[in-house]
């Protein structure tokens, strides 16, 4: 939790945390709580893979085993879980990465996510807005962001990295990857070392498919894998995989997300997780639940009069203000 985040507090943002922290959308697990007994008696592991009507868990005392879910069953990738018999149990779960689905639904895509690695290139770049977007995803879910430029070797990339420094420096680590020839891309690993769990996401050609392959060099074998050991004569799909880095840190395969559709970010979010604001935040606005719109005593827009911060900056904050106001589509 950042000093900002607790200068907030406030009932309304602990209930809507706690909605968030509860598996919204998760939920309902019909199975009574777990004793005591039938944890200590499990095997623990994590869900590396889920296949619709059933989950590869991988034990933490070595080996892996496919676990078919109960009908009311919701397991995702990065799950914790015991095993007791053919039994599944799922611990209770934070850094929740959601997205809204076709039809509009909200879908989680992994859990326990520690890190989540906001991909972009100089071609194609990104839609705008959008890596303001996955900061505010990721910090409101509890989940680090880190910004990662690959395909550094085409031109005009050190200036975007420039930029990227220039404007997000300050608040997250900008790592300069290329894919291709491998180029700092050990930089990957050693964010995740100490085991931590990690995803990419990105719009679609970035190169988060070449990344993954450069780092997890068994990749093609694990995937096929995994496809022999899924049900046949039912659809699934293998919503996103977790794959072991040298080094100890673990990378979500998030395959198909393209896109930070769920918007899962309230306002009051935003004013508080927008990359660049942090330290203006310190000596705060003089309402804690300012949105630093026109407030009277609001140290972000005395920071952009100062010229402390570029008018861009402010524009590209209420725009993502605007768009979070805006009736969500198909939400309900
Ligand atoms: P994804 O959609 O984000 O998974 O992107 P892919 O991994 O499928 O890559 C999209 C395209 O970008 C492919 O043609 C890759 O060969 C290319 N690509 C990926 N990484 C690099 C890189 O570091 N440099 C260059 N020049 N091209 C890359
Ligand atoms: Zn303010």
């Amino acid at each position: 939790m950042t000093a900002n985040e607790r200068a907030v507090g406030g009932s309304d943002r602990r209930k809507r945390r706690a909605k968030k922290q509860g598996r919204a959308g998760h939920e309902p697990q019909p199975t009574e709580s777990p004793s005591e007994r039938e944890l200590a008696a499990g095997e623990r592991g994590r869900v590396v893979a889920h296949h619709g009507v059933a989950v590869l868990v991988r034990f933490d005392a070595g080996g892996e085993r496919q676990i078919w879910l109960t009908p009311e069953q919701r397991a995702v990738a990065g799950d914790l879980v015991v095993v007791v018999g053919d039994r599944l149990i799922v611990l209770p779960a934070t850094g929740i990465l959601r997205r809204m689905d076709a039809r509009g639904r909200e879908r989680t895509i992994a859990v326990n996510l520690d890190l989540l690695g906001i991909v972009i290139a100089l071609d194609p770049r990104e839609p705008p807005g959008y890596i303001d977007r996955g900061f505010l995803i990721a910090r409101s879910a509890g989940i680090e962001p880190i910004v990662i430029l690959n395909k550094t070797d085409l031109a005009g990339a050190g200036e975007l990295a420039r930029r990227l420094d220039e404007i997000y420096g300050e608040s997250a680590p900008v790592l300069r990857v290329c894919a291709k020839t491998s180029e700092g891309i050990a930089a990957i690993p050693e964010a995740l070392a100490g085991g931590k769990l990690g995803a990419l996401v990105g719009p679609s050609g970035v190169g988060k498919s070449s990344l993954l392959n450069a780092l997890v060099p068994d990749l093609d074998l694990r995937v096929s894998e995994l496809n022999r050991g899924s049900h046949k004569g039912r659809h699934t799909t293998t919503t996103a995989t977790v794959h072991d880095l040298s080094g100890g840190g673990l990378l979500i395969d998030t395959a198909g997300f393209k896109d930070f559709i769920a918007a899962d970010v309230e306002p009051g979010e935003a004013a508080i997780f927008f990359p660049g604001f942090e330290g203006l935040l310190k000596d705060g606005c003089r309402f804690r639940d300012c949105l630093h719109r026109s407030e009277p005593g609001c140290g972000v827009l005395a920071a952009l009069s100062s010229g402390q911060i570029p008018e861009t900056r402010h524009r590209a904050y209420l725009q993502i203000l605007d768009e979070l106001a805006a009736p969500k589509k198909g939400r309900r």
